[in-house]
């Protein structure tokens, strides 16, 4: 009886999770649905630039703030900081920040094995969907109690969201943005609703891509992809994603595989300069190079030597990221 619950325990086969799949599902046809809606009965300008600002700020939630605020800890917040990012966070509808971070660094610590929630070794359908939509196996449940989430915990604003999520979800990704282009400037019902399904399909895909992005972008061994031919579209092949598995505490890695370029960079360091935002976690080149060759003479694990080095490095001015490009 004991051996059985232990193999039980040890078990990966994953439960559906159907509110999910459902949500899934439900969001992602209706949104075409509502783009062909839309097209074949038109919309007012305010509720474009109003749509494009929500899903701007839904994003900004979810990668300035799960991301690389509250699951890797790249910067510190100031509290008025903190509760934007948190209602940001909310109205991109995709669970709770706690919920979100649980499963995030559960994935950075058995990344591409069959206990990473979005093991990209099995495609981009199951890193993007069949991941989100699927219960923790018991094994995952048990690694799960080794990592520590102890800063969510302590966290006032964290918990207060998780403990009114469901009120904060309906006004923040329903009512308050269904209702506003109705309300301010006589949008009809019908166009609204469109809109902000349209808008919640896009926020959750752009959320779910912070996992499956890897996939996508992410240079594999041996690929090349020369500067002047690594375009194919939107693509661009770029080392840059493996960068953040191996340095998550660095704030300048973009979900989507650049550096030090993005919009949500640039946000973090403006909320630096407006002193919203304070010890900005990064790396020069020299200290790097540094790393990799300590990991290489003493054998050690590159990112912890990463870390190591980052944490003493004298090259970092403490006001960096007020001249990022003449640092690097
Ligand atoms: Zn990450």
């Amino acid at each position: 009886m004991a051996n059985q619950t232990d193999q039980n325990s040890h078990s990966t086969k994953r439960e559906v999770n159907w509110f999910w799949v459902l949500i899934q599902l439900q969001v992602n046809v209706s949104a075409i649905f509502s783009l062909v809606y839309l097209f074949k009965n038109g919309f007012t300008w305010s509720t474009l630039f109003f749509s494009i600002l929500v899903v701007f700020l839904g994003w900004l939630g979810e990668t300035a703030g799960s991301h690389r605020l509250w699951a890797h800890h790249t910067y510190e917040a100031s509290k008025g900081l903190k509760i934007f990012l948190m209602l940001c966070q909310t109205a991109a509808g995709s669970g709770t920040i706690y919920g979100w971070v649980r499963w995030h660094r559960l994935h950075h610590k058995h990344f591409k094995t069959e206990l990473d929630p979005f093991n990209p070794k099995r495609g981009f359908f199951y890193s993007h969907y069949t991941g989100w939509t699927r219960k923790l196996s018991p094994a995952q449940e048990k690694v799960l109690e080794e990592i520590d989430f102890s800063d969510l915990e302590n966290d006032k604003i964290v918990m207060f969201q998780k403990r009114w999520y469901y009120l904060l979800a309906f006004l923040f990704v329903f009512l308050l943005p269904t209702n506003a282009p109705i309300e301010y400037w006589g949008e009809t019902m019908a166009v609204s609703i469109a809109a902000a399904t349209l808008r919640y399909a896009i926020v959750l895909n752009l959320t779910l891509l912070i996992q499956s992005a890897t996939i996508i972008w992410d240079l594999k061994a041996g690929e090349k992809y020369p500067m002047d031919s690594n375009w194919v579209f939107v693509l661009v092949k770029t080392y840059w994603l493996s960068y953040h598995y191996l340095a998550s505490w660095d704030y300048q890695t973009s979900e989507y595989g650049k550096y030090g370029d993005d919009v949500v960079t640039k946000f973090i360091r403006a909320c630096a300069a407006l002193e919203l935002a304070n010890n900005l976690k990064t790396i020069d080149s020299r200290t790097v190079r540094s790393a990799l060759t300590k990991s290489v003479a003493e054998n050690k694990n590159i990112s912890e030597c990463l870390l190591e080095l980052s944490e003493k490095d004298e090259n970092v001015p403490k006001d960096h990221y007020l001249n990022p490009k003449k640092f690097y």
